[in-house]
């Protein structure tokens, strides 16, 4: 029997995105394969959008089981996968992929997933639908968390972004409960929000800071960045330094391997502290 088991060729799966050399995905599941004992490869693969099509058509012929989907191919997949899960149709993007046994592709999105994963690891009291929201930006990463609070019960989500149009596109997309505020106004915003959330690229390292003013919030509010780069934001700073709750973005990008990792390795893996410094440590 454990002749047949050792016989086995690897599972494989990887990472698509163009470049990919940034990539934290192949630490993230590098560890999980190692903490397991899992006989597999995780693979970052570089694929120009010229090459997309082509490459990730052959990959199941070359044995892969599925990858994950970066920048900047994450929109045009949700095109090219044969079925999608609801949450990627909402969020307009897929950030993993199955093959199936006949061929075919399905898509999905985590990112959501991973985002509330997050908050409830690291704020177990948080309770989405407890108040109003307060989401700041409205790219991409704005999509998943805005429809990932919707399904979790935020019953008035305000919503604020620098070009206010593409706030207004989002609060046409997902209904009455999405308010758009003026980005100047975000700081007002803030009172009475019980869950503030900040997905726009300000506060990244070279980037400048998140001037948003957090003192009119509630003191049982939950603060959260997805900036991971620096893991102690300015605002997440801020936020604690008011006796906030702070949950940092790095959760979210451990969560979200979590059902790609189960699909692919046929293992739940765990996000727990060895994981973070094992991400963090590059
Ligand atoms: P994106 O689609 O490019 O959106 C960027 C957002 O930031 C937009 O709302 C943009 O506003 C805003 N922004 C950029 N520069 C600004 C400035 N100077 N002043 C005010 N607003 C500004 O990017 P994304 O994919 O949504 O990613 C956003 C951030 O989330 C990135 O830092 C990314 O690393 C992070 N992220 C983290 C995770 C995680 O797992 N933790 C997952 C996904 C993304 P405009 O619309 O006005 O340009």
């Amino acid at each position: 029997m454990s002749e047949i088991i050792e016989n086995k060729p690897p599972l494989l799966a990887g990472v698509v995105g163009f470049p990919i050399s940034h990539s934290r995905s192949p630490l993230l599941h590098g560890y999980w394969l190692k903490r397991y004992g899992i006989n597999g490869y995780y693979i970052p693969i570089s694929l120009s959008t010229a090459d997309f099509v082509g490459g990730i058509r052959s990959l199941p012929r070359l044995g892969f089981r599925g990858v994950n989907i970066t920048i900047p191919h994450k929109v045009s997949m949700l095109g090219l996968a044969d079925s999608v899960t609801d949450r990627a149709a909402l969020i307009g993007a897929v950030n993993t992929i199955t093959f199936k046994e006949d061929g075919s592709i399905r898509g999905d999105n985590t990112d959501g997933y991973g985002f509330i994963q997050n908050m409830r690891q690291n704020a177990p009291l948080w309770e989405p639908r407890i108040g109003p929201a307060l989401v700041l930006g409205a790219g991409g990463a704005a999509r998943a968390i805005i429809s990932a609070l919707l399904n979790e019960g935020v019953g008035e989500l305000r919503l604020a972004n620098r070009t206010r149009q593409r706030a207004q596109l989002l609060a046409d997309q997902f209904g009455a409960k999405v308010q758009v505020v003026d980005w100047n106004r975000a700081s007002d915003a803030v009172d009475g929000a019980m869950t503030i959330v900040n997905t726009t690229s300000l506060g990244m390292q070279g980037q400048p800071d998140l001037l948003i003013n957090l003192e009119a919030a509630p003191k049982t509010a939950t603060v959260s960045d997805l900036v991971y780069t620096p893991l102690n934001t300015p605002f997440l700073e801020q936020a604690a330094a008011l006796g906030l709750t702070v949950v940092d973005g790095l959760g979210m990008l451990l969560h979200q391997g979590v059902p790609g990792f189960e699909l692919w390795f046929d293992h739940r893996p765990e996000v727990d502290e060895g994981l973070r410094m094992a991400v963090l440590d590059r």
